[in-house]
């Protein structure tokens, strides 16, 4: 079958491309080995969040005695379990979404494709020719460590923890990184016994130190146990419960979550048949989203940030290049991304290490949210801080991290600062509404002046 566009994997990104150059009037063929949608609305955002927000409600509750009445909280998964079937997954049905895609005028194909030569893809012993490109958006699939005794235990990824329609008593969670803290968080609220184990020196280890702080307190107020620093030698499961061996200490619960980090799958996708190479970790590309001669990638697989807002961003920047439309480059300097905790913790750009890494003139400013207005009021639940890290040199930041009850939507202004590139010397003039939040940006920008 000759077309203009062959998309592989029709997940957050892939979805977008096809659904978008099909719209633009181009034949697009679109291949999906599992789920039209991907990861994010079946097993990773959109469940998660809805699982966060019944866990933020009981915390809520929980909040009450002191400040409104009295309380009486009795956690109950069946609701939430009911609702990632009903509302968010159609009990990881697709049907929809391969309608809206079909729908848009592409043609879809159920099955796992394989590159074979320049424009050239294979579904089986069918074939498919790209005249125009061919965009690789095949995202990451849980990583499964190569610790000695887990190969063959029912442990669970994301997608089982995402799919459980009772929680264990007892949790064992392998990776302090944020899928694996916003699941410990949630499940603990439940009342399932939880543990977290973490092998770098601090939890959320690519963030902020305060921000690994925070999660550490929050972790341990809640009653979730956490060990850095540990690396697993070994697990055992009885047919019961699993045991994981670190060094001369063991652990043990009755399931095992492993969020110890996601990788790109692309052994089995003949990029060797374009020169590329397949033992890659992810798919290089330029800032076209170009992999190579009419071959563009886009979403997890590129590495640029497994996030489902790139996924998107990046489906844009490769849409223009593909139509010839003009448009920017693709730019990551303000990247965004948020640990769905309570609280939520944001960030944005370069943390003050990267920054310092990056030779800059660094100076920071830091407010705490407990200290300003608005948190003193929120009282129970208010724990919190906004960081600011500037390039002195000109004058503007470059990096931004937002704790709190809202950090994550407190972030919003704080990307655009860094994004757009306002000079310092205009946000210390800005008006920020009072009693907000987001009114804490200005203290931190008072202590980054101060700092200078
Ligand atoms: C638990 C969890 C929570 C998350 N929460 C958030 C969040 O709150 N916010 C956020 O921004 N991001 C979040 N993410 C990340 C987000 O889900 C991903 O970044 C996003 O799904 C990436 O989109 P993608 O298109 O690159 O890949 P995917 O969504 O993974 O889609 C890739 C698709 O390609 C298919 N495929 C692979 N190989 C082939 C092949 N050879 N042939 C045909 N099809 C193939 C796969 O079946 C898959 O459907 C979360 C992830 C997880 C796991």
């Amino acid at each position: 079958m000759r077309v203009d566009v062959v998309v592989v994997g029709l997940g957050v990104g892939g979805e977008e491309v096809a659904g978008r150059l099909a719209e633009a009037g181009l034949s697009v063929v679109g291949i999906e080995g599992r789920l039209v949608g991907g990861e994010c609305p079946y097993y990773g955002c959109v469940p998660t969040k809805m699982m966060i927000r019944a866990g933020n409600l009981l915390a809520e509750g929980r909040r009450i005695p002191g400040m409104a009445g009295d309380s009486e909280v009795r956690p109950d998964w069946t609701p939430v379990a009911k609702r990632i079937r009903d509302e968010a997954t159609d009990d990881w049905n697709d049907k929809v979404a391969v309608d809206r895609f079909t729908g848009k005028g592409g043609h879809f194909v159920r099955g796992y494709a394989r590159l074979d030569g320049p424009g050239r893809v294979l579904v089986g012993d069918e074939a498919f020719e790209a005249g125009r490109a061919t965009v690789i958006a095949t995202g990451t699939a849980p990583v499964a460590p190569p610790i000695e005794g887990l190969a063959g235990t029912p442990y669970w990824t994301n997608r089982d923890a995402v799919e459980a329609t009772t929680l264990p008593r007892s949790l064992l969670i392998l990776g302090g990184g944020a899928i694996g803290l916003e699941l410990a968080q949630v499940i603990a609220r439940f009342g399932t016994e939880v543990t977290v184990i973490e092998g770098a020196p601090r939890l959320l280890a690519m963030e902020e130190p305060e921000s690994s702080e925070l999660a550490a307190q929050t972790l341990a107020a809640e009653g979730i146990r956490y060990y850095t620093g540990r690396h697993v030698s070994k697990v055992d499961y009885d047919g019961d419960r699993f045991t994981v061996t670190c060094g001369g200490e063991t652990f043990s619960g009755d399931k095992l979550l492993v969020a110890a980090g996601r990788k790109a799958e692309l052994g089995k996708l003949g990029l060797d048949t374009v020169g590329l190479d397949p033992q890659a970790h992810t798919l290089a590309v330029d800032d076209r989203m170009r992999a190579g001669d009419n071959l563009w990638a886009v979403g997890d697989v590129t590495g640029k940030g497994a996030f489902t807002h790139i996924a998107m961003y990046q489906a844009g920047v490769a849409i223009n290049d593909i139509l010839g439309n003009a448009g920017p480059p693709a730019d990551y300097r303000a990247l965004p991304r948020v640990t769905f905790m309570d609280p939520e913790i944001g960030a944005a750009g370069l943390t003050e290490s990267q920054a310092r890494e990056q030779g800059l003139t660094v100076r920071t400013g830091l407010s705490r949210v407990p200290e300003s207005s608005r948190g003193w009021i929120h009282k129970a639940g208010n724990e919190g801080f906004i960081k600011l890290v500037a390039d002195a040199d000109r004058g503007v930041l470059v990096g931004a991290t937002s704790a709190g009850p809202t950090g994550g939507e407190v972030l919003g202004a704080l990307a655009v600062a860094i994004h757009a590139e306002v000079p310092l010397d205009r946000l210390n003039h800005m008006i920020f509404a009072y009693p907000t939040f987001h009114r804490g940006i200005g203290d931190a920008l008072r202590a980054l002046a101060a700092s200078a």
